[in-house]
């Protein structure tokens, strides 16, 4: 069977940065299942997905606009140190969720100056072309309980959760 919108996709993979270090992996014994076809994934990594056949396996190289997004300054802020009186020490590397005037955002410590800590909402890998090589273990058609929550239900899913 083949990947296709609403199908459910076992994969096992390796993804390296350009310099060839692993940055994440899922192999055949934990593979990666999901619901292809409705954004799941990041955007490349579907499209190169797309229309594969189980038991194929490729390389993916996909570049920042269709990966983790282009690093955006933006997303960095300047906080007055007197505003983390509550969270108690901070350092960098720390991470909590920022409340912006519109957004949540995750972002993590990445300087801290006299008065000023500087955090970066930036996912890690943002600016990176990613280098994947992608197995695809299993195609089925997803469940119709699948569809109405979104996402692949089962081992290897992310939401591998119990309905009640
Ligand atoms: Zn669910």
């Amino acid at each position: 069977m083949k990947v296709a919108k609403n199908t459910v996709v076992s994969i096992a993979y390796t993804l390296k940065d350009s310099e060839g270090n692993v940055l994440d992996a899922a192999d055949t014994s934990e593979p990666l299942a999901y619901l292809h076809g409705i954004g799941n994934l990041i955007p490349g990594m579907e499209k190169a997905l797309d229309n594969r056949d189980s038991g194929e396996t490729f390389e993916a190289v996909i570049p920042p606009e269709e990966g983790y997004g282009a690093f955006d300054d933006d997303l960095v802020w300047e906080l007055d140190k007197d505003q983390f009186g509550e969270l108690g020490e901070v350092e960098v590397g720390t991470q909590f969720v920022l409340e912006t005037e519109d957004d949540q955002v995750l972002v993590t410590v990445v300087e801290i100056r006299d008065e000023v800590v500087i955090v970066d909402g930036n996912h890690e890998l943002a600016d990176e072309t990613l280098f994947f090589e992608i197995t695809v273990l299993e195609v089925r058609d997803a469940t119709p309980e699948e569809l109405e929550h979104g996402h692949a239900h089962g081992p290897g899913s992310a939401h591998d959760h119990d309905h009640g």
